[in-house]
Formats: structure tokens, sequence, C-alpha cells
């Protein structure tokens, strides 16, 4: 890429410098028809262009220059502190370069500095989503960093990160993580949470019982011990009419969602985890209704 610029360069130079040489290069064009575009379009540039209208239309190459200006972009983006080698350093400012430069022909520090600092946070999302993508490991700083700048990524990455967070035993970084899924969740994916996973917390458990973030399966049981499920059946009793209750007791199941326990006269939403009562919540499930003088 940063050859073919620097030789389209060097042809723009040698015609400007000799306008008498025009006629020979249209010819040129006008007798070899196979020609690739690149050189054509290139020539085409040189004919119509003045010495510097093409200083202006020339075009930077991203990666030539984050090459040359890498150490200086480094500390612009602050990812110094980032425990990035060469390489990934690299990677990363081309991508972000080539994000805020745009349409620019050319670019400058300046330029680029200043939509650095008006898109900040977008730009370290990238950053952060970059950090996740080029790394099987993430150090202390790079996942303090990622995880308070992923964003609504979060939906993508959250397992990865949570091995993460779990191997460095960071509690707090874990309760950011869960309130980010839980956000996004809600705004990107799904207006209801999934049940919370009594493995990782989180609330990315399946109607299968199988969870999203941290890959467990579960039993029944387990889930019914860390929901508290006993509390729940009260709250069915307490919310439903008799009727849904006896039915729910005929029927044997029950529907949990992040919301509580549904009877299974209702509808049933793709998340709810289908839950079968034993004998022993049935008769539980009769004595909250006799309680209540049913
Ligand atoms: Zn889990």
């Amino acid at each position: 890429m940063s050859r073919r610029s620097q030789s389209k360069r060097k042809s723009t130079t040698s015609a400007n410098t000799a306008q008498n040489k025009l006629p020979i290069v249209q010819q040129q064009t006008a007798s070899t028809p196979t020609t690739t575009p690149s050189s054509e379009s290139s020539q085409k540039f040189t004919a119509q262009s003045s010495k510097r209208s093409s200083q202006r239309k020339r075009y930077t190459d991203t990666e030539a220059w984050v090459d040359r200006n890498l150490s200086e972009l480094i500390d612009i983006f602050n990812l110094s502190s980032l425990d990035l080698n060469e390489e990934e350093a690299k990677t990363i400012v081309t991508k972000i370069v080539d994000m805020l430069r745009g349409e620019a022909a050319t670019i400058d520090k300046d330029t680029i500095r200043r939509r650095f600092l008006r898109n900040i946070q977008q730009v370290n999302q990238v950053i952060a989503q970059s950090i996740v993508e080029l790394r099987d490991e993430l150090t202390l700083n790079q996942l303090e960093f990622v995880v308070n700048n992923i964003g609504e990524a979060v939906l993508g990455y959250a397992p990865k990160l949570y091995r993460e967070v779990v191997k460095h035993s960071r509690q707090d970084l874990l309760e950011t993580l869960r309130t980010l899924w839980r956000a996004y969740w809600v705004q990107r994916k799904y207006q209801v949470l999934p049940v919370e996973c009594p493995r990782c917390g989180f609330n990315s458990l399946m109607p299968d019982l199988s969870c999203l973030i941290c890959g467990a399966s579960v039993t029944e049981e387990e889930l019914k011990k860390y929901v508290g499920f006993e509390k729940l059946l009260q709250e069915l009793v307490n919310q439903y009419s008799v009727e849904d209750v006896k039915k729910a007791i005929m029927y044997g199941y029950v529907y949990l969602s992040s919301l509580g326990l549904k009877p299974p006269t209702h509808e049933r939403d793709k998340l709810d985890v289908e839950i079968l009562l034993n004998s022993r919540e049935k008769e539980y499930l009769k004595s909250l209704l006799a309680s209540k003088g049913v």
C-alpha cells in the first residue's frame, strides 16, 4: 500500500516539473488500453492538476504515516500505560487514525488529536474492543481499561472478560461487568433480563439451564436453591389468583424469569425457564392457599 502511494507521488512530481511531457503521458494512456485503474487515474490526476493542488490532494497512506509518528500517537491516544507491545500498539493506532481521518486525503497530528478528544468515549471503546480481540490474556491494567470502556460491545465479549476478571480476582470489576451486561442487554437485546446464573451471578441463564457467560449447565435443584424458590412460591400465591395457583399445582410446573414466578396458565416468554414442582412444593402451595382461607 505504501509502495503504491510512493510511486504515485513520484510520477506526479516528474510530470509536473516537465509540463511539455503531458502530451506524451496522454498519448501513452490512449495507446495502452490495458493500463491498470490506479496508474490511469494517477495520470489523469497529473494532467489536470497544478503543482500546488496536487500536493494538497496527495493521499497519505495511514500505515506509513503511523509508522513515522508511532510514539507520538501512542501518547496522544494514552496507550502507553496499557502494556501493549509495539505490534499491538501499531495495529490499534492505525485503526484509530483510519477512523478519525475519515475521507481526508492528508493527515495531521493536531486534527487527529482534536478529533480523538472530541470522540474520546467512542475511540476508547474501539481501543478496548481491539485489546480483547488482539490478546488471549489481559494484564490487570488492560482489564481495568477494557471493562471501563467496552460499552455495548460487552454483549459480545462478556464471557472472555468474565474469565479474566475471575483470574485476577477483581470483585469490583466483576460487579461493573454484570451491571454493564444487564444495561446493554435491556437496551440492545431484549426488554427482559434472563434469569441469574447461580455460578457466575450474571443474568445469563437460558431456558435450557445453560449459561451464556460462564458456560455452566445447572440443575433445577441448584437453581431453586439459588433463587430462594419457597419465597418465590409465596409471592406467586400473593400475586396470582387462586385459580392460577391451583392450575400450577395441577400441571406440576411454573415459569421462572428474572422477575419471579408465573403460573403455566400465563403466556410463556422466550426466556422463561420451566420449573417442575416436586410433591413437597405442591403441598407447600396448597398450605399457602389454605392459610389464605381458600
Ligand atoms: Zn454463569
